[in-house]
């Protein structure tokens, strides 16, 4: 499978082998967390078309199925997809003329949103497959394969997926995702989700600890929840009581294994005082929140039908540093939105001031087809929006250094999870999700130590190893 990031991932195929692609993401929070959602996704697929004999691979020139799997939330998505399939048309004339031949789907949301456009512009593809229905890609094969017409699948049986799916394969990384929630209902005018990936739906408890279970089993160390709206999650509980999203940490906590417990991404409105508190007792849940609140002027949160004010962000950032006093937090900021104006702008420069950053990821807004803020009249020019986020990120950037270089001299655990880049070095994560380096062996991969801060910079933290096995913080 290829990645969004273009890094080839998976093992090459003894039988049929899948390559999975997603079209070059631009730089920002949300890539991340469409990679988190999309890697996890792209797991589930290789999953489900395991047991019809496929492997993934790492060349899509060995590829008998290639498969985009596509984020509709900025940018002219659509438009990479399209060019992107220039790119997998090529491989699949190649491996024609070596007597191959690939099957091509879309998934994801573009395939959401798209749907019949993509097979009308686009005839070289076989499959186009919504996010909801990439279960059923085994079967969406065998239809292609009969009638070789494309096939489009649209649909929205959350629930069906899920329950469908075999279980997640074993994989060497010590941190996984586990998608918790999907979807939302609360239509910012700004966003393509509720369009793209339906209603919000939460997977019941049991499925949930049942797949964490085995994921501990397997070695790893972390899970971080997913799910578009996280912390709204309500799913069924054993006494077929919905829980909320603190309710189903306390569980998590207690699967043999599971050392770290992470979620994202959070809305405002749904951050209850139970995951608060949540914050202040659950010892594996690490200190840090990612809580977008994407503009700084009220007016404009109105707009963005946010539901919630500046004054209500900032009365939960003080519970939960009350709850937390050294949570990391980060955000998400829209600069641009149609009708800001500067002074609106400078009110998200004061949050920005207000709240101080660990991290954060900043966009221009970009209007998304079938959104209710992508008509408006007032939209931005281009050059005041890049100037806005440009000032925006100058401020963000040394919030970020600053938030690291106060780390020196401190001492915390850190989960190795990879071999860094010089030889000798590993890389992990701290508790509040920076990335660390420092000497070490491999065998230590997968291990939490404690390690001592002996410098930073603005993307990470160089450590020294004090012992091989974990200490309480
Ligand atoms: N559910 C989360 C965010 C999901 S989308 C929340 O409610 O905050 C991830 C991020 O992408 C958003 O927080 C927003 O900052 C950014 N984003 C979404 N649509 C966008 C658009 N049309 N233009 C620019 N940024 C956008
Ligand atoms: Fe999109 Fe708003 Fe839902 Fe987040 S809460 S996914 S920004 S509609």
């Amino acid at each position: 499978m290829i990645d969004s990031d273009k890094e080839m991932q998976g093992s090459k195929a003894p039988d049929k082998a899948i390559g999975n692609t997603e079209p070059t993401p631009q730089q920002s929070r949300h890539d991340l967390e469409r990679t988190e959602m999309n890697v996890y996704d792209s797991e589930r697929m290789a999953d489900a078309l395991a047991p019809a004999g496929f492997t993934e691979t790492d060349a899509m020139s060995d590829a008998d199925l290639i498969i985009l799997n596509t984020c509709h939330i900025r940018e002219k998505a659509a438009e990479k997809v399209y060019s992107e399939l220039g790119r997998v048309r090529q491989v699949r004339e190649a491996r024609r003329r070596l007597g191959q031949d690939s099957v091509i789907a879309v998934a994801g949301c573009v395939a959401q949103a798209e749907g019949e456009e993509i097979a009308r512009r686009a005839p070289a593809v076989d499959i186009i497959d919504g996010p909801q229905s990439y279960h059923r890609l085994p079967f969406l094969l065998e239809q292609h394969a009969k009638n070789h017409s494309p096939v489009i699948e649209t649909e929205f049986p959350a629930a069906e997926k899920f329950e469908t799916l075999p279980a997640p394969k074993p994989r060497a990384a010590p941190s996984a995702f586990l998608t918790v929630q999907e979807g939302c209902n609360k239509f910012c005018t700004f966003c393509v989700v509720p369009y793209t990936r339906g209603a919000e739906y939460s997977r019941p408890v049991t499925q949930i600890l049942d797949e964490a279970t085995r994921l501990g089993e397997r070695g790893v160390k972390e899970v971080t929840l997913l799910g578009q709206n996280v912390n709204a999650y309500h799913g069924i509980g054993p006494s077929a009581k919905a829980w909320t999203l603190a309710q189903l940490l306390g569980a998590l906590s207690a699967v043999p294994g599971l050392e770290r417990l992470r979620f994202t991404t959070s809305h405002p409105n749904d951050m209850s005082d139970d995951l608060i508190e949540a914050h202040r007792d659950l010892p594996k849940l690490m200190p840090y929140l990612h809580l977008p609140f994407q503009a700084g002027s009220d007016r404009i949160l109105k707009a963005m039908n946010r539901k919630h004010t500046i004054a209500d962000y900032l009365r939960i950032i003080d519970k939960l540093r009350t709850a937390r006093p050294d949570l990391a937090l980060s955000t998400d900021i829209i600069v641009g939105f149609p009708g800001e104006t500067e002074e609106d702008f400078q009110e998200t420069m004061r949050v920005v001031e207000t709240v101080q950053f660990a991290q954060a990821y900043s966009f221009k807004y970009s209007p998304r087809p079938g959104t209710a803020a992508a008509d408006r009249t007032c939209q931005v020019s281009e050059d005041v929006k890049a100037n806005r986020l440009d000032r925006l990120q100058t401020l963000l950037r040394a919030q970020q250094t600053a938030f690291n270089r106060s780390m020196t001299g401190s001492s915390f655990n850190v989960l190795w999870e990879t071999n860094g880049k010089k030889v000798g070095q590993i890389t992990g994560r701290s508790p509040y999700l920076q990335a660390v380096h420092a000497e070490g062996d491999s065998a230590l991969l997968g291990r939490i130590t404690p390690v001592e801060i002996v410098s930073a910079s603005q993307n990470s933290l160089q450590g020294v190893i004090k012992a091989r096995d974990a200490i309480a913080i």
